[in-house]
């Protein structure tokens, strides 16, 4: 009986966790040696893993160049060692002032133009691009049709997908994408319902949100919306994503998430 009801639990558990989650690199793969957040060694180490994608975040500098960094201010202070250095705004500075300043692995701050250069070199693994907010619509406008004539001209309209807390920026994006780009939405302030009237693909919503409307996640499938959670890197927040049927989990430890998704998905 008790074999039978265990055997049972393994059946039900198998059930909940049938859709396997494709892993997400937070700003790439950086809680490594050599590594940091939005670096190109974030990315080629990313590549390494096996995952689906590597995510970045991007700023329009005031000289019209496309950099990938988490902004506003370079470095966040909050994760750079040296707290003595004279910060910048990277949307009211010119590029060359923003690349002045190194990262904390020693590289200088990419261009979206060196980003996509690697990304192109491995095909297998997604380029999950986040665009930042900036303070006007023209800006927004701009750093999307930008973005898009770069990607373009890599050939990488397959291989990159966008996601925005801007709902702005999301509308803007699907208006001059390629039609089936994808496209999801990061505010967690909208239903499912709203968002595929937006006409986006995804919803990603931070963890506690998720949390809050488990429904949601049913939700989005039935309207054909795919569901990624942002940052999950606890073991135990990660096992819940898996057994909620989430699509993507973007995470700052991509390395267990994998690991538990192979553990729990067999
Ligand atoms: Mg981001």
């Amino acid at each position: 009986m008790k074999r039978l009801l265990s055997f049972s639990i393994c059946l039900l558990l198998a059930a909940a966790v049938s859709a396997q989650p494709q892993v997400i690199a937070h700003r790439g793969y950086h809680a490594t040696d050599g590594s940091c957040r939005n670096s190109i060694a974030s990315l080629k180490k990313a590549q390494k893993l096996g995952i689906f994608g590597s995510e970045c975040d991007i700023n329009l500098t005031k000289d019209g160049e496309v950099l990938v960094a988490h902004g506003g201010m370079h470095p966040d202070k909050s994760i750079y060692k040296d707290k003595s250095i004279e910060r910048v705004d990277i949307q009211k500075s010119t590029k060359a002032q923003v690349q002045a300043i190194k990262l904390e692995n020693g590289e200088t701050m990419p261009t979206l133009d060196e980003y996509l250069a690697q990304a192109k070199k491995d095909k297998k693994t997604k380029l999950i691009i986040e665009v930042k907010k900036h303070n006007t619509p023209a800006l927004e406008t701009a750093i999307v049709e930008k973005t898009l004539a770069t990607v373009a001209e890599y050939g990488l309209q397959e291989q990159v997908e966008y996601i925005a807390f801007r709902p702005f920026v999301c509308t803007e994006l699907k208006r001059l994408a390629p039609e089936g780009t994808k496209i999801a939405y990061l505010n967690g302030d909208y239903t499912p319902e709203y968002v595929a009237g937006m006409e986006l693909t995804g919803i990603d919503y931070k963890y506690s949100v998720l949390q809050k409307h488990p429904k949601w996640i049913k939700q989005a499938h039935k309207l054909g919306l795919t569901v990624n959670v942002w940052t999950v890197d606890k073991e135990e927040d990660l096992r819940w994503c898996i057994e909620q049927g989430v699509d993507y989990i973007t995470t700052d430890n991509p390395v267990l998430a994998k690991q538990l998704i192979k553990e729990m998905c067999k």
